[in-house]
């Protein structure tokens, strides 16, 4: 497929007229399209297309703007399997995954589709009787929406959803990983009726369409999903515009913390899942098992020859639990972080990295690496994100050593605690740093009407999905006088003597 941006209701090249490939990381050979490697001038134009609709689309009934995402729910379900068969060559995520992201993206339209009947506010008391006082929300303007690769249908919906039902335009830039599922987003939202120049496409790397379009000066909110590195260069660049707010949502460092009352089988499933969905490519997945010493030995046993029998392979297979790494640079990153591990003292229970057989030969498959370690403060292969299935065991003796093992990284992301012991689960959930913790489930999942966020280089302290709302609406105060005098608060006299 030859790709285009899309603007002001235009499918269109960019003024470069470059482009680039998108390829399956299961086979390099394979071309999904080709894609415009856009520049500072496309997303001028964009931003422009976004800027002169604004004040017609706030205009439009909030309801009404939700009908676009009940439409586009009805393409949607029809195309459901083949959208998540084109994700799973796009990224390589497993299929059951893929069909996750693409109903994961479904539940978000339906969700802002029903958020658009809900209030759009408060009515709040006010001191004085005579006066009615509300919240009020108003969008904010031009959204410049910013996605990564691996949630390519979801996280756009987590995005583009609550930005556009709430009035705002926006100007989306998927990544260049997987620019194919940007635009089939943009296409069904095209289809499903948004307006020219409300949502605009424009495809290309961060350098030349994501810089432009982050410091452009008529972008109000940056919304941005992706790594610590892109995040805080994002968040430098808009605090130099007094009026722009970046939203960022940034990788992790989680742990999934098994105590000595555990019950033993979910706890090995929790870390499987944690460990080895989505290859260990997601914010949220587990490359740190603090386990209670009680458990080690025997934990460590049964995880490494679970391991051994993880289904590695063609993402279309049903049977496959991991695909490969989405390109050739997180297999390099692995298998530096498998060195890093040695170097730190650990001790390898299970060698893995880069697969490169005849099975493997064309893509960029990796198997899971798992060493014990002992914990020592500040180690960087525990306090930093590997992105892949490296995985390490460190034991425990008490609950403070196991939260201070959690709590030393710079991220706050995801936690999971399986125990039986509710005082247990409950100090974690107090003292440890987190935006999303889970008991006795893996580290992953999400439902879009939950907060997804974190702390630390994690986050900026604004979640995205469904409470994307805060960042992408002005709360306003609307005060009334139904008197037929002027009345003040704190008991301020109203007449000028
Ligand atoms: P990335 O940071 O490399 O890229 C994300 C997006 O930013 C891409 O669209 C990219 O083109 C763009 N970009 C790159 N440089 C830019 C710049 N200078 N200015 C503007 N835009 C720029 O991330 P990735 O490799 O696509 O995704 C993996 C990362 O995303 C991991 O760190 C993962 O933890 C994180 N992630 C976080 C969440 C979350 O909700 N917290 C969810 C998914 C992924």
């Amino acid at each position: 497929m030859n790709g285009q941006n899309f603007i002001d209701g235009q499918w269109v090249d960019s003024h470069t007229h470059d482009t680039f490939e998108s390829r399956n990381p299961a086979d390099r050979d394979e071309v999904l399209g080709t894609f415009p490697r856009s520049n500072a001038k496309d997303v001028d134009e964009a931003v422009h297309a976004a800027r002169k609709v604004f004040p017609a689309w706030r205009a439009m009934s909030r309801i009404k703007r939700g009908e676009v995402f009940d439409q586009f729910v009805q393409l949607i379900k029809k195309d459901h399997e083949e959208l998540s068969r084109l994700m799973a060559r796009e990224c390589g995520k497993a299929i059951n995954e893929s069909r996750a992201d693409v109903t994961e993206g479904i539940h978000m339209a339906q969700y802002v589709f029903g958020a658009a009947r809900m209030p759009a506010g408060d009515v709040i008391a006010s001191e004085i009787p005579e006066k009615d006082a509300y919240m009020r929300r108003h969008p904010k303007g031009v959204v410049a929406a910013i996605t990564p690769w691996n949630f390519p249908f979801a996280i756009p919906l987590w995005l583009l959803g609550p930005s556009l039902v709430e009035g705002n335009t926006v100007v989306f830039k998927p990544s260049e990983d997987t620019p194919l599922m940007g635009q089939k987003v943009v296409e069904y939202l095209e289809r499903a009726g948004i307006p020219p120049g409300v949502l605009n496409l424009v495809q290309g790397d961060g350098e030349d369409a994501g810089r432009p379009l982050v410091a452009h000066s008529d972008v109000d909110v940056v919304a941005f999903t992706g790594s610590f590195d892109v995040g805080s260069e994002i968040r430098k660049v808009c605090a130099q515009s007094p009026h722009k707010m970046a939203v960022c949502e940034m990788g992790g460092k989680n742990a999934v913390i098994v105590f000595d009352d555990a019950d033993f089988q979910i706890a090995l499933n929790a870390a499987l899942l944690s460990a080895y969905k989505t290859t260990g490519q997601r914010c949220v997945s587990s490359g740190k098992l603090i386990v209670h010493e009680a458990l080690y030995s025997k934990f460590c046993e049964v995880f490494v020859k679970l391991s051994k029998r993880v289904n590695i392979g063609d993402p279309l297979n049903e049977k496959t639990l991991m695909g490969p790494l989405i390109n050739e640079s997180g297999r390099k990153k692995m298998e530096h972080y498998n060195d890093l591990a040695r170097k730190e003292g650990g001790r390898v229970l299970l060698e893995g990295g880069g697969l490169r057989g005849v099975e493997y030969g064309k893509g960029c498959y990796v198997s899971p690496f798992v060493y014990q370690m002992d914990y020592t403060p500040k180690s960087r292969v525990l306090r930093e994100e590997v992105f892949a299935p490296n995985v390490a065991i460190v034991p425990f003796r008490t609950i403070e050593e196991a939260i201070a093992i959690y709590n030393d990284t710079d991220y706050g992301l995801a936690l999971a605690v399986i125990t039986e012991d509710y005082r247990k689960a409950r100090r974690i959930r107090e003292e440890c740093e987190y935006g999303l913790g889970y008991v006795n489930l893996p580290s992953i999942g999400a439902e879009v009407h939950l907060p997804f966020g974190g702390v630390k280089r994690s986050g900026t302290g604004m979640p995205s999905a469904a409470t994307l709302i805060d960042a992408v609406t002005h709360r306003t105060a609307w005060t009334v006088n139904n008197a037929k005098e002027i009345k003040m608060a704190q008991g301020l006299k109203a007449e000028i003597e």
